[in-house]
């Protein structure tokens, strides 16, 4: 079966092309199929913007290896003992990349995202076909299309961030960045009630879709003074919560100054690995009181994020579509930054 893979690590946007990394279209067998496993024939794969961090080498992944994990499809094989969910030949479905044990400290401790056998591997999402255990697979509503079922996994990342963030009706909300993460969570933002609700994007279209997706207030980092222009908006209090997806360094150090005392700030890209930011702990931990915290994975959120997505505007995210057989050109757009999300379909399921 097709698969995309990295067959070389290194930046795709590396000048030169001795040390840019590369991905390929290749011929895999397919998984085999475990008594409690689901065999799906995948529709689409989005591409998410760790993917390229992924083929960059920021995981330890060596070349060459699979790749993609936002996905949609159709059931076509259960394994004898996957029948805890009720599950079917011909359930259009999406799910979570990880399967977790179950079994070990952090699992039995209400913290899966910890867990010590967490599986990933040989699972690449780009592909014609995928074998996942039934845990991990849950059914899409009737109302969500193929092409919007693979942001299921996307929107549990918003649904964690929203745990996590706890924002209160009526609060003010900004979020820093504007990829597709952003904007998701300024349309989960604005259903929770957010006030004042601003996106800080240097990019205009991502501030155009924020301001149709509800946002407030948008704010142009790259031309404004996010200081300025925040306190001018919340009225010199600051943001009660905010939200950094942006993984910029510069973007994540101006935050803990525009945000309220007794605020939240949670901090949910992935920032270089060798990133320290420096923080004055006198003001904003001890006088401000502010709680700061962040996210890793989604653990939980599954089933709450497949309610959300009919109620979610998914149309400006699914507009790009690549074929499997076009993987260079697909990576070569994500890392483009032309388009706010781009899938690959990945069979004609
Ligand atoms: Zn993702
Ligand atoms: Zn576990």
């Amino acid at each position: 079966m097709k698969s995309i893979h990295c067959v070389k690590s290194g930046s795709l946007r590396d000048p030169d092309p001795a040390k840019r990394g590369r991905v390929a279209t290749l011929d895999i067998p397919e998984f085999p199929l475990g008594e409690e496993d689901v065999k799906i024939k995948v529709a689409y794969c989005s591409i998410c913007g760790s993917d390229p961090h992924n083929i960059e080498g920021i995981f330890g992944n060596v070349p060459p290896f699979g790749l993609g994990h936002e996905v949609s499809g159709v059931i076509v094989e259960l394994g004898a003992k996957a029948t805890k969910k009720g599950l079917k030949v011909g359930d259009r479905v999406a799910g979570n990349f990880l399967r977790f044990c179950g079994t070990c400290y952090y699992c039995r401790n209400g913290q899966e995202q910890f867990c010590e056998h967490a599986n990933d591997s040989n699972r690449p999402g780009f592909s014609e076909f995928l074998v996942w255990h039934e845990s991990q697979v849950f059914k899409l509503p009737d109302s969500v299309t193929l092409k919007q079922g693979c942001l299921l996994e996307p929107v549990s990342v918003i649904v964690r961030f929203m745990d996590k963030l706890k924002p209160r009706i009526g609060q003010r909300v900004l979020v820093s960045g504007g990829g597709p993460i952003g904007l998701l969570a300024i349309q989960a933002l604005k259903m929770m009630g957010a006030t004042c609700l601003t996106l800080s994007e240097p990019i205009k279209e991502r501030r155009e879709l924020a301001l149709s997706f509800g946002a407030d207030f948008v704010i142009n980092p790259a031309a404004q003074d996010l200081q300025v222009e925040a306190m001018q908006i919340t009225k010199g209090l600051g943001y009660d919560a905010i939200l950094e997806v942006s993984g910029v360094p510069r973007a994540a150090e101006a935050l803990p100054a525009i945000t309220a005392k007794g605020g939240t700030l949670c901090y949910s890209a992935m920032f270089p690995r060798d990133y320290n930011m420096p923080l004055n702990l006198y003001q904003y931990c001890y006088a401000n009181e502010l709680t700061i915290t962040g996210t890793y994975i989604s653990p939980y959120a599954f089933p709450r994020a497949a309610e959300l997505l009919p109620r979610m505007n998914l149309e400006p995210f699914t507009n790009t579509v690549f074929s499997i057989d076009d993987s260079e050109a697909a990576f070569d757009a994500q890392v483009s930054g032309k388009f706010v999300k781009i899938l690959v379909q990945c069979s004609d399921s």
